[in-house]
């Protein structure tokens, strides 16, 4: 197989599609398609669906194989139906085991195979399956920061030969080790990028459970910007936190301006809230569990409130970075609700030297071998803001996030 091939390839799919790639994305589809498994650490939004989603593509049009098929590992279903979709976009021919008919999924027309790592694993006609594909151009491990806690891996193991693409946006240090141990990528291709994106000025806050006041400034927000205002996410632990906030700011506004996001969220009111995110519709503040954002791209949120505090590091750093992606100066703000107390050590840790030294090297701490705080201060984090003393513009202004 040469470069060549494979470059002509990549631009002859790019081109049909009008697409273009990032450097990281080129050199992990380049990897993958030579058969050399590839780890990479990459911020949402970054693009790595692209990744996988242009292997069959590019695959075929280099002639290695007669019908590439590009097997993907996702943890969630809600995901697997957004990427069956956004493939599909690009003309790839995408299914989900269990959602398609089994004549239709083992009639060889996918391109794209989604499953979750259960179904991979403990049924016997998928396992069968993925033995018998002669086309399998590799396999995808998504979100692996996730996945692999499924130990799936010894399924894919026997496949010879297979290389694996393992893709998450936020595998702290630790995790990564445990990924690459049991996926036995010790010789894979690593690439990463720090999640540590300066534009998102990180707050911790520990605030009461019984009182709202935390949220005024929203309600503030809402009442003087109005359809003006730039998205706003907030991430509640559970449902009945969902549903407290919500009424609150509900009972506060007399507009529309607020949406509920969750599983059991209907459809129609799952569009409404989704939909400012596209520049439409007329939501502006998502009360919402994890489950809004998951392989989705909204680039223009401006605030993105935690509240309560996500039980593992990379959960806050998936949550605070939905924050900005559009590059603008953005805010994510992490209420600690006294009475919750369901985290993990490295969170726990994290809360308390977040009020004693800057909270954005702390949290990268665990991501990154050598994290950097943002200059000036009052743009890094709470206690940067506090030490800050460069009385430029914002620098003096009172600490609501
Ligand atoms: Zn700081
Ligand atoms: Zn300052």
């Amino acid at each position: 197989m040469k470069d060549t091939s494979f470059s002509r390839a990549l631009s002859s799919v790019l081109h049909g599609l009008n697409l273009s790639l990032k450097q990281q994305q080129e050199a992990a589809l380049k990897a993958f398609l030579f058969k050399k498994d590839v780890f990479a650490t990459l911020p949402t939004g970054f693009g790595k669906s692209l990744i996988y989603q242009l292997a069959p593509l590019v695959a075929k049009t280099m002639g290695l194989y007669t019908n590439s098929v590009v097997v993907v590992v996702s943890p969630l279903v809600a995901l697997m139906e957004q990427q069956v979709k956004e493939a599909s976009k690009l003309g790839v021919t995408a299914m989900q085991l269990g959602e398609q008919s089994d004549k239709e999924i083992f009639s060889g027309k996918a391109q794209l195979l989604f499953g979750s790592p259960e179904a991979w694993l403990l049924n016997d006609k998928w396992r069968r399956l993925l033995s018998s594909q002669t086309d399998l151009v590799g396999v995808v491990v998504d979100e692996v920061h996730l996945t692999y806690k499924w130990y799936v891996f010894p399924v894919f193991n026997s496949l010879n030969c297979t290389p694996v693409l393992a893709l998450t946006a936020s595998a702290d240090l630790e995790s990564r080790t445990k990924v690459i141990r049991l996926l036995f990528l010790e010789n894979a291709m690593v690439l990463m990028e720090s999640p540590n994106r300066l534009n998102i000025r990180l707050g911790l806050h520990r605030i009461s459970g019984t009182s709202m006041d935390s949220l005024n400034w929203i309600v503030e927000e809402i009442k003087n910007k109005g359809l003006s205002l730039s998205p706003i996410i907030i991430y509640c632990r559970t449902l009945k936190a969902i549903g407290r906030v919500f009424c609150y700011l509900k009972a506060e506004l007399e507009n529309t301006l607020v949406g509920m996001y969750h599983s059991q969220t209907l459809p129609p009111n799952k569009s409404y809230v989704l939909s400012p995110f596209s520049g439409e519709g007329n939501c502006r503040v998502a009360v919402a569990t994890t489950a809004l954002g998951m392989g989705l791209n909204f680039p223009n949120v401006s605030h993105v409130v935690l509240y309560g505090v996500p039980e593992d590091v990379e959960g806050i750093v998936q949550e605070t970075g939905r924050a900005g992606r559009n590059g603008a100066q953005s805010h994510a703000v992490i209420y600690c609700i006294k009475q919750h107390t369901n985290v993990d050590h490295k969170v726990k840790a994290l809360l308390k030297s977040g009020q004693t030294t800057c909270l954005r090297k702390s949290l990268y701490s665990h991501f990154d071998k050598d994290p950097v705080s943002n200059v000036p201060g009052h743009l890094c984090c709470t206690y940067c803001h506090l030490k800050c003393v460069c009385h430029q513009d914002g620098c003096n202004e009172p600490l609501p996030l």
